[in-house]
């Protein structure tokens, strides 16, 4: 393996694996994992837990954005799952984030100019020395449009809630698959179509539908381009 480390980029639809796969490849390669989900999804339960959102689900955008240089995310390694668990303000909230609760008002918190900004602001911080693997919606349009490695992973929103419903009911959290489709259709929408920074493929990602993949083919998939690329 050459030495020199690049950013690899991984972007796709809501629950299509690139999380797993991102994960698994930059343990193996000794790069480091960057979730950036999981930081949309902190800035949510930190709005819900302040009173942001009203019955209606509008947003207190003044309150957000005032309380912005106040949140602060961070990742630690869990030793036991050997993958990073999520911090706000120094407590762990990997499970809290995970809720249909924040899944359900994630998408217009991300769609926020403000949010956004601050979020990359901290990612691109975090891949200023290469050598990392993060996911998320913009990643290879946005974050790191220089990224070595740019991919654009896809599946059908069937196969998709159908793989959020079990990963759920293996933590042994509530699921319904109806309102997980639901769910995973809406942020599409929202996701597709928002104004700043919408998912899109980059014009240099390399494509993959994972819909009929078992885990294990989509990581050797993904390690073999890494191999090509740093050859
Ligand atoms: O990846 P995950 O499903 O956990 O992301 C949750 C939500 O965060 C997405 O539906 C999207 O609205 C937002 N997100 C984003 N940009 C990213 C990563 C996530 O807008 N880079």
């Amino acid at each position: 393996m050459n030495n020199k480390k690049i950013t690899i980029a991984i972007d796709g639809f809501s629950s299509c694996g690139k999380s797993t796969m991102a994960k698994d490849l930059a343990k193996e390669i000794g790069y480091i994992y960057v979730d950036t989900g999981a930081m949309y999804r902190s800035v949510t339960l930190y709005a819900l837990q302040h009173g942001m959102f009203g019955a209606d689900n509008s947003i207190d955008t003044a309150a957000l954005e005032k309380a912005m240089p106040q949140i602060k995310i961070s990742f630690k390694l869990n030793a036991e799952t050997g993958r990073p668990d999520t911090y706000l303000n120094g407590q762990l909230v990997e499970k809290d984030i995970r809720t249909m609760e924040v899944s359900s008002r994630v998408s217009p918190i991300a769609a926020l100019p403000f949010v956004r900004k601050a979020l990359v602001e901290q990612q691109q911080a975090m891949g200023k020395e290469k050598g990392i693997v993060m996911d998320g919606r913009d990643i290879g349009t946005v974050v790191f449009p220089d990224a070595e490695l740019k991919v654009f992973v896809t599946a059908s929103a069937e196969v998709r809630a159908q793989r959020r419903f079990e990963e759920l009911k293996a933590k042994g959290m509530p699921a319904d698959l109806q309102d997980i489709l639901k769910n995973v259709q809406e942020r599409d929408y929202i996701d597709s179509h928002r104004e700043v920074s919408p998912l899109r493929k980059a014009d240099d990602a390399v494509e993959l539908d994972n819909s009929n993949m078992t885990i294990a083919e989509q990581k050797q998939w993904l390690r073999n381009i890494f191999e090509e690329r740093t050859r």
